[in-house]
C-alpha cells in the first residue's frame, strides 16, 4: 500500500480522566514518520479536539449543546494541532492541517481543490493532519453526515486521496459479534467480506464516553471502503506501534477486505 489513511478515535489520544495521552501521540507521531521514511504517503485522520478543548476548559462530561460542542472543539483543535506539531517536529516530521465536511464528495470542485492540496502535501512528504470543521459541519438534518463522525470522514478522505488502506484506530482490539464492554463471550471477526443487517446489529449504539461514533460509524466507514474495492483495518490503538505490524499483514484486530 502507498498510500495509507489512519484514523485515531478520541479513546486513544485522551485518558478515560479527560488527560492527553501524549505517550500516545507520541508513538503515534514515531510511528507515522517511520512509515513516510518509509516511503509511503500518509494522512492522518485525528479526533480528539472536543476532548482536549473540554481538558483546557476544565469541563469533565461532554455537553448536550451543539454550540458548546463546536466552541470546544475551536478551543481544543489549535491545542491538539500545537502536540502534534511538537511531537512529530521531534521526528522531523513536517504535517499540515486539513479542515473538511462529509459533504466534500457532492461538490466536485470542492473535492478536486481537496484532492490538489492532498496531492502537493503528499508529494511533499508532509503528512495531513484532517479532521471534520466543526464549525461549519452541523446538519442535523442531513442524515448521512452526523456532528463529529470522524469515521465515516476517514472513508471519505481515502476515496478523496484513492488511498489503499484505511487504519482505524480504537480503544478496542476489533470487531466483534457483540460488545465485548457488556458481554465476556463476546468473538473477534478476523475478516469482514460483507456488511449486511446481522452485522451492522452486532455494532450495537455509541461507544466510550468521550468518542462519539460507536462501532456502527466504523461499520458505515467499512462499507465505503468495499464500495470501492479498498481495505479498512480495525484495530486497537493502545499502542500505535501495532500499525508496523498491520501494515507487514500480521492479523491483528479485523480486516475489510
Ligand atoms: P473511538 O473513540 O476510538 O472512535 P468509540 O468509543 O467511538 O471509539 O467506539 C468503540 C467502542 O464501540 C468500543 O469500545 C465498544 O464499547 C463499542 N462497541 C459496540 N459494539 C461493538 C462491537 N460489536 N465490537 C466492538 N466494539 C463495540
Amino acid at each position: 500500500a502507498k498510500r495509507i489513511v489512519v484514523k485515531v478515535g478520541t479513546s486513544t489520544l485522551i485518558h478515560p480522566n479527560g488527560k492527553v495521552n501524549f505517550h500516545a501521540i507520541d508513538q503515534l507521531c514515531y510511528v507515522l514518520t517511520g512509515l513516510v521514511n518509509d516511503g509511503k504517503q500518509v494522512v492522518l485522520v485525528s479526533s480528539g479536539a472536543i476532548g482536549v478543548g473540554m481538558g483546557q476548559v476544565g469541563l469533565h462530561e461532554r455537553p448536550e449543546s451543539i454550540p458548546a460542542q463546536q466552541a470546544l472543539a475551536a478551543i481544543g483543535q489549535s491545542g491538539l494541532m500545537s502536540v502534534y506539531q511538537q511531537r512529530f517536529s521531534l521526528y522531523g516530521q513536517r504535517i499540515g492541517q486539513i479542515l473538511l465536511t462529509h459533504d466534500v464528495l457532492e461538490y466536485p470542485l470542492s473535492r478536486q481543490n481537496a484532492l490538489n492540496t492532498f496531492n502537493s502535501l503528499l508529494e511533499w512528504g508532509v503528512i495531513p493532519i484532517v479532521n471534520e470543521n466543526d464549525t461549519v459541519a452541523v446538519d442535523e438534518m442531513d442524515h448521512h453526515t452526523k456532528f463529529g463522525d470522524n469515521d465515516q470522514l476517514s472513508a471519505i478522505v481515502s476515496s478523496i486521496v484513492d488511498a489503499d488502506l484505511l487504519v482505524m484506530l480504537s480503544d478496542i482490539d476489533g470487531f466483534f459479534d457483540k460488545n465485548p464492554h457488556k458481554y465476556a463471550d463476546a468473538k473477534l471477526f478476523e475478516r469482514i467480506t460483507k456488511i449486511d443487517e446481522t452485522t451492522l446489529e452486532a455494532a450495537g449504539g455509541k461507544g466510550s464516553k468521550f468518542g462519539t461514533g460507536g462501532m456502527m460509524t466504523k461499520l458505515k466507514a467499512a462499507k465505503r471502503m468495499l464500495e470501492n474495492d479498498k481495505m479498512m483495518i480495525l484495530a486497537n490503538g493502545q499502542d500505535p506501534a501495532i500499525i508496523f505490524e498491520l501494515i507487514k499483514g500480521e492479523p491483528l484486530g479485523t480486516l475489510f477486505v
